[in-house]
């Protein structure tokens, strides 16, 4: 089995060579057809380790279009850490696609984030706290959004985030694509998965 089956496109092929990455993990052989071919929503049930930030980020990549006013995905995790872990690997899977991927966390000046943002930006990825204070500062506009996706999402709920993260989805656009990839699926998940999801699969790997 190999990337190219799956449905990826010269250029972000051309991506995981470079980053040596030769054949899917399960959950990116599950993933990526899905999510490439159809509008599905879809909870994914994996540990980290499985190869699940290129399971979401190798479709967001290919279906987000750089250069607009305002931001094509969002993408929450539970700590700067892991946010900053994602845009690395994001813009090494994206190649020569001029798409703009940053990570926004806490304990980062506020000012080089806002410069970044007046810059342009296509994906975001950041902590629910640090989205949330942009956002109510009119710094981020999550109108347009094709991708919104959760990632450790039952840690973001054990570290207390329900309330932004809630507040966030609640200020996106309904025609967009949940995402949510979560180790345990306790009720908690489920519950926002039935409040912002539309019909969604679950894949576990
Ligand atoms: P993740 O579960 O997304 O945190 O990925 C764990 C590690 O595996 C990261 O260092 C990835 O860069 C790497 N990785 C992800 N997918 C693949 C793949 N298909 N082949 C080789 N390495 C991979």
């Amino acid at each position: 089995d190999n990337f190219r089956k799956l449905g990826v496109s010269e250029e972000v092929l051309e991506a995981l060579r470079a980053k040596g990455f030769e054949a899917p993990s399960p959950i990116q052989a599950l993933t990526i057809p899905k999510l490439l071919e159809g509008a599905v929503d879809l909870i994914g049930q994996a540990q980290t380790g499985t190869g699940k930030t290129a399971a979401f980020g190798i479709p967001v990549i290919e279906l987000c279009e750089g250069g607009g006013k305002k931001p094509q995905a969002l993408i929450l995790s539970p700590t700067r850490e892991l946010s900053i872990q994602i845009a690395e690997e994001l813009n090494s899977l994206k190649g020569k696609r001029k798409l703009r991927i940053a990570p926004f966390y806490g304990g980062q000046m506020i000012e080089i984030q806002l410069q970044r943002l007046r810059d342009g930006i296509d994906v975001v990825i950041g902590t629910p706290g640090r989205i949330m204070d942009l956002m109510e500062r009119g710094k981020l506009d999550f109108s347009e959004l094709k991708f919104a996706v959760l990632d450790e999402a039952d840690e973001m709920l054990d570290m207390g985030f329900v309330e932004d993260i809630e507040k966030i989805l609640g200020a996106t656009n309904s025609d967009k694509r949940m995402l949510m990839f979560s180790a345990t699926m306790p009720p908690e998940i489920l519950k926002i998965a039935e409040r912002f999801m539309r019909s969604y699969e679950t894949v576990r790997a």
